[in-house]
């Protein structure tokens, strides 16, 4: 896939995204990506972060903003983080090459709209409870605006199945390319939940003809304040991607 953010160009036939869940600290951002920057195409990192409980992490907002600018600029990587709130839209653009509109705010129109109107690229994640249908008709509000630069994202999905996460859609994904024409990337890390689970479905992904994935990574797991369970050693995750490559 091509993606074009200010004056540069990303153009991998199979993009990877790697980084953390959360931006935690300079130290824990910067350690991190130097560990897989050679891996990278593209580094992850969220400053807000939505979460189911309040009195979670909620990210480190504008301080975590600067971090990420730094730290893409040190390693000279471009950068995708979520954005939460329209309020924020034009911030969040200032300090990130990418922005993400997480699968909880799938259907909130307005800022699919603001998002819109940015010349940033924009890493759309399905809805947890989204259909193909719907999750299409969210990247129609993005380009209606005039921004075609849309990157769709499968996440998993909800099921009565509780062995995983949440229960990847690897059809559905690939219907989502089909009719849109866009590209599809999957993230294994929200899909299963499950660290031995994202080799082979970052495999599957590829093997299904898809345009990538976005992994999460932690220079130390057990520690990361965010989606601990689901996050791989740098090691786990440079060895994953040398089977893509
Ligand atoms: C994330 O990427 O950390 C995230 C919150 O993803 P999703 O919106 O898919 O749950
Ligand atoms: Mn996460």
């Amino acid at each position: 896939m091509r993606i074009k953010y200010d004056n540069h160009v990303v153009d991998q036939p199979f993009l990877i995204i790697g980084g953390p869940c959360a931006i935690e600290s300079l130290d824990q951002l910067s350690q991190t990506a130097k560990a897989i920057s050679e891996s990278i195409d593209v580094l992850r990192g969220g400053a807000y972060k939505p979460r189911s409980k309040p009195g979670s992490f909620e990210g480190l907002k504008l301080d975590g903003l600067k971090i990420l600018k730094h730290v893409s600029a040190s390693l000279n990587l471009p950068t995708v983080t979520e954005v939460l709130d329209t309020r924020d839209v034009e911030l969040v653009a200032e300090y990130s090459d990418i922005l993400q509109i997480g699968s909880r705010n799938m259907q909130n129109f307005e800022l699919l709209k603001e998002a819109g109107k940015t010349k940033r690229p924009v890493l759309l994640k399905r809805g947890l409870a989204s259909t193909v249908d719907e999750w299409l008709s969210a990247a129609n509000y993005i380009q209606n605006e005039g921004n075609g630069q849309i990157i769709l994202c499968e996440r998993g999905i909800r099921t009565f199945e509780t062995s995983t996460r949440f229960t990847l859609d690897l059809a559905g994904a690939i219907v989502a390319k089909n009719l849109s024409g866009l590209p599809v990337i999957v993230d294994p890390s929200h899909a299963t939940g499950k660290p031995e689970l994202i080799e082979p479905i970052s495999l599957a992904a590829k093997a299904a003809g898809l345009d990538g994935i976005i992994i999460e990574t932690h220079y130390k797991p057990d520690l990361a304040l965010c989606d601990r369970e689901q996050a791989i050693s740098t090691n786990h995750f440079n060895s994953i991607v040398s089977l893509l490559r």
